[in-house]
């Protein structure tokens, strides 16, 4: 699998010298160039067949990557928060309207409402989901994490061919490496993808294992649905040691839905011996009492994706809350000078993924911050 899993802001610290007030003229022109970028990358990454069903349609299906009923629970006026509502780049969006959020174009009109018809009916969550609906759920993980790869390729180069920064990057990695990278992503997500697809076809229960499945009485205000790879366990083990190229690397789901007046959290993996690597970080996290469990996949969530979208009318503390910034805004790989000896690399990947830094953020799927229900019906 790929060293890299860029956060879409990783990108913004391939341009020299962004500017800092949101509502500095020059911000708003690095804000234009970025979206010129992203529509132009968006424009080239664009697929001709529907990537399930192999037919050529003229237009697509806008997938979503968290179900719309799930952002629902939480929007206000259709509207949720990006993790940037923490972070506060002033080039990227803080928020983002419900129908627009985390889309992605790769298969059609017809495959999109047959594929995820069971784990996209919010009646479906009155109890534990069926293997057949998290093998749904990991096949839009997958589409979306190699929409993302092609995206990020798409522009990275355009940014090189843009913009005058090869000064900033090649203190890090050349054009060639970083080109390198993001095919290996978009490789091995195209491989992930028909591996996910075939399991979706069998319509067998016994191709995905849950781990955790916890249904809670109050509505979250956060909502989550992707796959990470935990850098390592409770007790400083490596899990993914994400420096290896070209190993296929299984990955951990994780689910937050909040519902109409509930939410339920899961988290599940493959049912085969790629998720065997992940038997001791289970076995550690099950032994955590129900609090630290959510704190646990709170923390993940933030640390290892971007695809969190918070409630608007949060506590303010929540959004000024440092380590929460810090945690959301940190990049899954660290940039390292060529001369860093491998032992100071080892000890920064582990300081930085630690997992005791769940203690250090609010854990907001604590029934402290769920969203107080105003509306009756
Ligand atoms: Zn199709």
């Amino acid at each position: 699998m790929a060293i890299s899993d860029p956060k879409m802001q990783d990108l913004r610290d391939m341009l020299a010298s962004p500017p800092v007030e949101s509502n500095d003229p020059k911000s708003i022109d690095f804000r234009k160039m970025l979206s010129n970028l992203k529509r132009e990358a968006r424009e080239k990454s664009k697929v001709a067949q529907c990537l399930y069903c192999n037919g050529g349609y003229t237009s697509f299906c806008n997938s979503h990557s968290i179900p719309e009923f799930v952002l629902r629970s939480i929007a206000s006026s259709g509207m949720v928060f990006t993790t940037n509502a923490l972070m506060k780049i002033p080039s990227l969006e803080k928020e983002s309207g419900i129908k627009n959020t985390g889309v992605f174009r790769l298969i059609c009109n017809q495959c999109d409402s047959d594929l995820f018809a069971d784990y996209e009916d919010p009646f479906n969550y009155e109890k534990e989901p069926t293997g057949q609906m998290l093998a749904q759920i990991a096949l839009k993980n997958t589409m979306k994490k190699l929409s993302k790869a092609q995206l990020v390729l798409e522009m990275q180069k355009a940014i090189w061919q843009q913009h005058n920064i090869s000064n900033h990057i090649t203190r890090y990695a050349n054009e060639s490496t970083l080109h390198e990278i993001a095919e290996v992503d978009v490789r091995e997500y195209k491989k992930d993808f028909d591996i996910v697809k075939r399991a979706v076809k069998k319509r067998s229960d016994s191709e995905y294992r849950l781990f955790y499945f916890e249904k809670l009485d109050y509505v979250v205000p956060v909502a989550f649905q992707d796959s990470i790879r935990p850098y390592c366990d409770f007790e400083s083990n490596v899990i993914n040691n994400i420096i290896k190229i070209n190993t296929r690397v299984s990955e951990l789901h994780i689910c937050i839905f909040p519902l109409k007046r509930s939410s339920v959290v899961f988290v599940f993996g493959e049912n085969d011996k790629r998720t065997k690597k992940y038997r001791k970080f289970i076995k550690q996290f099950m032994k955590l009492n129900p609090d630290d469990k959510l704190a646990t996949i709170c923390y993940l969530s933030f640390r290892y994706s971007e695809d969190i979208y918070i409630h608007k009318n949060i506590d303010q503390s929540v959004i000024e809350d440092e380590s929460l910034s810090r945690i959301a805004g940190m990049e899954d790989t660290c940039k390292f000078l060529p001369s860093t000896p491998r032992s100071k690399i080892n000890a920064k990947m582990l300081e930085g993924h630690a997992l005791s830094q769940r203690k250090e953020i609010p854990n907001l799927l604590l029934p402290k911050y769920a969203i107080v229900q105003t509306i009756q019906d």
